[in-house]
């Protein structure tokens, strides 16, 4: 069991964060934010994907007009992303916006970082302090570890001076060791939630690869209250690999997969059955526990994996075992092994 650290509890919106409330997925849209059929659509495929909070960038007024149709079209919080004009922060909170993202490093001045404050005050608007090494502000902070933290936790101690408390962080280096100091630096300073992630990731692959180990590490510490997954790309990719991680750590319910990675004794199609499963039971996202299931090629390590998933086929020459809780339930013949997989699992745990 993984011990997550005790975060304070703030809302976007109606989503809660931090505290023991269930880890929150986060993804960003990549359209302008103006053109809003295509916004919405890339959000609705976010959500129907498992994102619970959207991310939506704000660079001009055009992008500001739009977010009153996107916040009630979408039926999500939504978060505006801001950079350099601290107005269009005040503006977006103005259209009841759920949350704002705003980076310390570019809105530097305190005066103007005090008015979103006591704006975002007014309407319980969550503030996200997005701190990234990239973008510091580098006349007071180091681009380091400890920079990025001092620079969220300044702006804190100004935002709780004006009563505001409904903030989160994130401290994010494309340095996946940097990235995780940081976070496990701040976490022992304060108990605001973290909002984590590798940024800059990178495209599909080699952003699976970076977030697994700088999100998956910082969870494993307890670390964590929120993640978003950075993908060049398709978004929707974020959450799907935003899911696998919390998935595989037992933070969040869902069907674990589980395949050999076969060899010169398999005797079965291991990932055409494993992927064709995969695919027939995507949309099972509202299982109320975790699922595994394996899919092995022969007797080698395969009951020894059964005997640890709620299901199972074990490969054979010509007939292939279906286990259940670590029992053989069924022995199958190999051309059906999809078939009557796919019926076990629909009945046993899903119907
Ligand atoms: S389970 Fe069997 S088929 Fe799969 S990789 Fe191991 S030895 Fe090979």
């Amino acid at each position: 069991m993984i011990k997550r650290s005790k975060t304070r509890v703030i809302s976007v919106g109606n989503v809660r964060i931090g505290g023991e409330n269930p880890i929150v997925i986060q993804s960003m849209t990549n359209t302008e934010t103006k053109d809003k059929e295509k916004t919405l659509t890339q959000i609705i495929s976010l959500k129907n994907e498992g994102a619970k909070i959207v991310r939506v960038s704000v660079k001009d007024n055009r992008d500001v007009e739009v977010l009153p149709y996107l916040i009630e079209k979408s039926g999500i919080p939504l978060i505006a992303d801001i950079h350099f004009d601290y107005k269009l922060a005040i503006e977006s909170i103005r259209k009841g916006i759920a949350g704002i993202r705003i980076n310390p490093g570019n809105i530097k001045d305190e005066k103007k970082l005090i008015e979103i404050i006591k704006e975002a005050k007014i309407k319980n608007t969550a503030i996200r302090i997005g701190v990234n090494t990239g973008s510091i502000d580098r006349t007071r902070y180091k681009p380091d570890s400890e920079g990025m933290v001092y620079s969220a936790l300044d702006f804190i101690k100004e935002a709780e001076k004006l009563g505001f408390y409904n903030i989160k962080v994130s401290l994010k280096s494309s340095d996946i060791k940097n990235n995780i100091e940081a976070n496990r630096l701040f976490s022992q300073k304060s108990n605001y939630p973290l909002h984590i992630g590798v940024t800059e990731a990178g495209p599909l692959m080699i952003s699976a690869v970076r977030s697994s180990i700088g999100i998956g590490v910082l969870l494993l510490d307890g670390i964590g209250d929120t993640i978003r997954v950075s993908v060049t790309g398709d978004p929707v990719n974020e959450v799907k690999i935003a899911k696998e991680i919390l998935i595989s750590l037992g933070l969040m319910n869902g069907i674990k997969w589980i395949s050999c990675p076969t060899c010169g004794r398999t005797s079965i199609d291991v990932e055409k059955i494993t992927l064709e499963l995969m695919d027939s039971f995507k949309n099972f996202d509202d299982i109320n526990k975790i699922i595994t299931i394996a899919v092995m090629g022969c007797t080698v390590n395969g009951p020894g994996e059964a005997k640890d998933s709620d299901i199972a086929v074990v490969g054979g020459t010509d007939y292939s075992l279906i286990y259940i809780k670590g029992s053989i339930y069924k022995k199958v013949e190999n051309f059906n092994i999809f078939k009557e997989l796919k019926q076990v699992i629909e009945s046993y745990f899903l119907s």
